[in-house]
């Protein structure tokens, strides 16, 4: 068994056509869903364009030994929790601001209008912005946004999207790629419910061959646990429940725990999506989150991580 598994290695072009494929399928299927599609596919090809652009450049030195690594996820903390890593702010800015144009246009109106204005006068610092989104810090983000009276979620949304090709590919280089025997055992044994590599829980299940695998909510990372358990709290016994609250979409199931009251929904695919995809199978599932949160669930806030 393997349950770390390689996702990334697909160009722009090939990203695009999957892409493009999936949401013909999904539009055909939930017509209600289209202006959702549209201003998801704008938003996908900036993040599909910046990662282009990431991938060019060179990466920031980082000391990020293997054997460092490979400890820490022993203790069970994720690899980049804690971590000082410089970003690369000046290509992520412009990235950032036009993130802001498409949700603006595409529905979030005003509000989004308002935060692209404060990053483009320096009253919401950039580079602060996004060190907080890579260090999984809602609380900065939360405050940082009611003190200019901006709406938080929007906020995050931004910042996420715009780190996420850059944590992908240190995901890529650090664990995807790792060949130090100590680090490849400590994937291989990483049974946790949260990524090993950012500590964000799993955005979604994908389920490939009747293999549960849990997709990063941000850095897109593919990993099994042993245990078919909450990912939340590891309950396993009865009060762990897989549903399908969809008559007629057997393909597409709830995780239920009624211990702590979260939730996790899987997808039936022939193929792990490739960074930035997994959004679509997100959104193709939004039904599922409402179903999911009719009845009392919901999914926790991050988990908190100390370096060591
Ligand atoms: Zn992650
Ligand atoms: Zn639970």
């Amino acid at each position: 068994m393997t349950p770390y598994l390689p996702v990334s290695g697909r160009n722009r072009v090939e990203v695009l056509e999957i892409a493009e494929e999936r949401w013909r399928g999904i539009a055909v299927a939930r017509p209600d869903l289209e202006p959702a599609l549209a201003l998801q596919r704008r938003l996908l090809t900036l993040v599909i364009e910046l990662t282009e652009a990431l991938d060019r450049a060179p990466l920031p030195r980082l000391s990020l030994p293997p054997k460092y690594l490979a400890v820490k996820l022993s203790r069970g903390v994720p690899g980049f929790a804690g971590e000082p890593v410089p970003l690369p702010v000046p290509t992520m800015t412009p990235v950032l601001l036009e993130l802001c144009k498409a949700l603006a246009t595409g529905g979030a109106g005003d509000a989004a209008t308002h935060i692209r204005d404060l990053i483009a006068t320096g009253q919401l610092d950039a580079g602060s912005l996004l060190a907080a989104s890579f260090s999984r810090n809602q609380a900065a983000v939360r405050s940082g946004a009611a003190h200019r009276g901006l709406a938080a979620d929007l906020v995050w949304l931004v910042g996420e999207l715009a780190v996420s090709p850059f944590i992908h590919r240190l995901h890529g280089v650090f664990f995807e790629h790792a060949t130090d025997d100590q680090l490849v055992q400590a994937l291989r044994g990483w049974d946790r419910g949260y990524c090993p590599a950012c500590g964000s829980w799993p955005a979604i299940a994908e389920v490939v061959g009747g293999h549960r695998t849990l997709r990063c909510s941000f850095c897109a990372s593919a990993w099994e646990r042993t245990r078919y358990a909450c990912i939340y709290c590891d309950e396993g016994g009865e009060t762990f429940v897989t549903a399908a609250p969809i008559d007629t979409r057997k393909d597409r199931r709830l995780e239920l725990c009624s211990r702590c009251r979260g939730y996790l929904k899987t997808i039936d695919l022939l193929d792990l999506s490739p960074f930035p995809l997994l959004a679509i199978s997100d959104i193709e599932t939004t039904d599922l989150d409402l179903a999911a949160m009719e009845r009392g669930y919901a999914r926790p806030p991050l988990k908190e991580f100390t370096r060591r």
